[in-house]
């Protein structure tokens, strides 16, 4: 097991201005960060990064959200980084989230919900090189 994960501030928490409470929730979950960027992703980028999802009915508003302003992109490490990174960002419908988890307390909706976070070891390598060349990568 990988002890690194990839994660997206989205448009969403940053227009809010919750990046900065974001990151100290992410810091005192005892992730270290070792890369870190903010980037406004052109639709052509965000229809890259999502592609696995093409097929979905909410692909296009998907890529819409993601390039509608800046984000903040980052990998982070911790042992359990993937599985315990999901779990303090909770589930994508924050409706269904748990109390205390990174969604609940800053996501509107299923679509605008704040934050990513890589679902594998597999693609969290993916999505931060996606990002990041092996020199920004600490
Ligand atoms: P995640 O791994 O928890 O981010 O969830 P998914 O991989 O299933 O979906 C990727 C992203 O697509 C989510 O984080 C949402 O931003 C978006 N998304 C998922 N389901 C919906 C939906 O029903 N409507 C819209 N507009 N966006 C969705």
């Amino acid at each position: 097991m990988s002890n690194r994960t990839f994660t997206m501030i989205k448009p969403d928490a940053t227009r809010k201005g919750n990046t900065g409470a974001i990151l100290e929730m992410i810091n005192n979950g005892g992730f270290r960060i070792a890369a870190m960027k903010m980037v406004h992703l052109s639709k052509e980028k965000a229809g890259e990064f999502y592609a696995v999802h093409k097929e979905r009915p909410f692909y296009g508003e998907l890529v819409d959200f993601m390039s509608s302003g800046p984000i903040t992109a980052a990998i982070l490490e911790k042992d359990n980084a993937v599985d315990d990174f999901r779990k303090l960002i909770g589930a994508t419908n924050p409706a269904q989230a748990e109390e205390g988890t990174i969604r609940k307390k800053f996501a509107a909706s299923i679509g605008e919900n704040a934050i990513h976070g890589s679902d594998s070891d597999e693609n969290a390598k993916i999505e931060g090189d996606f990002f990041f060349s092996k020199l920004e990568q600490f």
